[in-house]
């Protein structure tokens, strides 16, 4: 269905492009990588610019460690920030961006636990989820005529796809993901932190653990929404064991990260 719909705005018009992510699914994004990061960097240096940074040098240095093992498997430089907020959250953002709260730190017991969350948020990143979300709405609420909008930038049309364009905050950063997304974070993210060599079983009392502190409140982006805590941990389970290969591979080739 959704190939079906891809072929035909691909037909129609030459921005559209089908991809497929990381975990072998079927996309549709019709905003260039190149735009997206832009949106990225750009809500990025919002949040720098109006959220409290934090100078603890402990925070600072496990969270670098712990993105910097993960990210060497993904390639690219990210940026790594803390930032002073006692809730549990961190986000990643196109452009390779990564925050990270200081009350996560609180929460988790360990290097791993936190792997788990920088994974996951990665994850994110590396399946276009932005990219996809923002298309979402472009296709839903636009329907084929927004490129028709877009050749003209008065028209109020023209205006919101050129915001969605060109946005900073508002959309990068703290608006959920669906259900389909965030399974396919916590996925690509367990099996990232696998391979730099973090115990992939952490990202389950991770879970157990959230749950436990939240008290079935889900409010940050990382639990948000759709997947129940144990949805999510049922299905890394069934994961566990692809994920466990990739760890115990890590650490034969010696990847045995310290970051705490
Ligand atoms: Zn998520």
């Amino acid at each position: 269905m959704l190939k079906k719909f891809c072929t035909a705005l691909a037909t129609a018009f030459v921005l559209t492009a089908c991809i497929t992510s990381p975990t072998g699914r079927s996309q549709l994004i019709l905003l260039p990588d190149s735009q997206v990061d832009q949106m990225g960097l750009q809500a990025f240096e919002t949040l720098k610019r109006d959220k409290p940074i934090s100078t603890n040098a402990r925070y600072n240095q496990v969270a670098n460690c712990i993105a910097g093992n993960i990210t060497q498997s993904t390639g690219g430089r990210w940026e790594v920030v803390v930032f002073e907020d006692d809730s549990f959250n961190a986000f990643a953002l196109p452009g390779n961006k990564i925050g990270v709260y200081t009350g996560l730190f609180n929460l988790v017991a360990n290097q791993d636990q936190l792997a788990a969350v920088i994974g996951h948020e990665i994850g994110h990143v590396l399946a276009k989820h932005s990219a996809e979300r923002a298309s979402q709405e472009l296709a839903v609420n636009s329907g084929m005529s927004i490129l028709q909008a877009m050749t003209n930038p008065q028209s109020q049309m023209g205006q919101a796809a050129f915001g969605m364009l060109g946005l900073g905050a508002e959309y990068g950063v703290l608006m959920p993901y669906g259900r389909t997304q965030e399974s396919e974070a916590d996925i690509i993210g367990v099996d990232l932190m696998a391979r730099a060599g973090f115990d992939p079983r952490q990202s389950i009392n991770l879970w157990q653990r959230m749950d436990q502190a939240t008290q079935g409140q889900q409010t940050a982006e990382f639990m948000s929404t759709h997947p129940s805590h144990a949805t999510r941990i049922r299905d890394l389970e069934q994961h566990m064991p692809q994920a466990m290969g990739l760890f115990q591979q890590a650490q034969a080739t010696g990847r045995r990260p310290q970051c705490q």
